[in-house]
């Protein structure tokens, strides 16, 4: 029995919005460290410490509120990024740190230890505990994210890392796991009749194919297609399982092998 799972990560409304402030407060805290920096090192030629920069937290905390609500260890993160981008730019390895602005890329670092990488944890051990084969998709996360801003940090601590626990629990459980390539249509393709649909905008949910008229769930259909997609690639001998070594696909395979047996009439 090979089952296929495509989880998507959303955001609730609230952690939406702690992300929104952590970025806000982030990049804040970077443009006011670099500016004390830098009147610090047109004075003395020297950077400030990451010490020295963590120790204003508290008195900025107490003029500006609202950055206490942000994680203390993402703003001291920013401290130590600065101090390190500072002695990289004296060293010569590096340009003088930027201002950040509003428009650029968001990013924070958030702990170890996040409740998120703890849900991660338990949702990668259920899904291997209850199945033999893991199918995913590689997915273009930024792609699929409407908000730009979130989209970089929901990549980074969100599906890499239940793809990386999956693959490393399922490789001690001695049980597959397949990455399908994220040029797969699996949500073009009607599951019942492998019609593929012209296109399939994001905002449509649920779909009724035009040569059998079956109706789909956006996901659950997508998810079937996965399957048999990953069913196709171990068949084709191109997805071993985790504990013989042969795991995940090249980046460059663009097409799909259920395309591709399809053409032929095996399926
Ligand atoms: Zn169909």
């Amino acid at each position: 029995m090979l089952t296929a799972f495509k989880i998507r990560i959303f955001p609730s409304a609230g952690q939406a919005e702690a992300l929104t402030k952590a970025f806000g407060c982030a990049r804040w805290l970077w443009n006011n460290c670099l500016a004390e920096t830098q009147a610090v090192y047109k004075e003395t030629g020297k950077g400030l410490s990451q010490f020295t920069l963590n120790s204003r937290l508290p008195e900025l905390k107490k003029e500006h509120a609202w950055l206490a609500e942000t994680h203390s260890q993402v703003l001291q993160a920013v401290s130590l990024n600065m101090s390190r981008a500072f002695i990289n730019f004296l060293e010569r390895r590096a340009k003088y740190p930027k201002f950040k602005s509003k428009h650029g890329k968001q990013s924070i670092q958030y702990p170890q230890g996040v409740k998120l990488k703890d849900w991660l944890h338990k949702l990668s051990r259920r899904l291997v505990d209850e199945n033999q084969v893991i199918a995913v998709e590689d997915l273009n996360v930024k792609g699929m994210m409407a908000n730009h801003c979130l989209s970089k940090a929901i990549s980074d601590v969100g599906w890499s890392m239940l793809t990386s626990f999956i693959k490393y629990k399922a490789s001690r459980a001695g049980k597959g796991f397949v990455k399908v390539n994220r040029f797969f249509p699996s949500s073009k393709i009607c599951s019942c009749c492998m019609h593929a649909q012209a296109s399939m905008p994001l905002n449509i949910r649920s779909w009724r194919c035009d040569k059998c008229g079956s109706l789909h769930d956006r996901d659950v259909n997508a998810a079937q297609n996965i399957r048999l997609e990953a069913q196709c690639m171990i068949a084709a001998g191109i997805a071993g399982t985790a504990n013989r070594g042969a795991i995940s696909q090249g980046k460059g395979r663009k097409s799909s092998v259920l395309a591709r047996a399809v053409e032929v009439g095996s399926l």
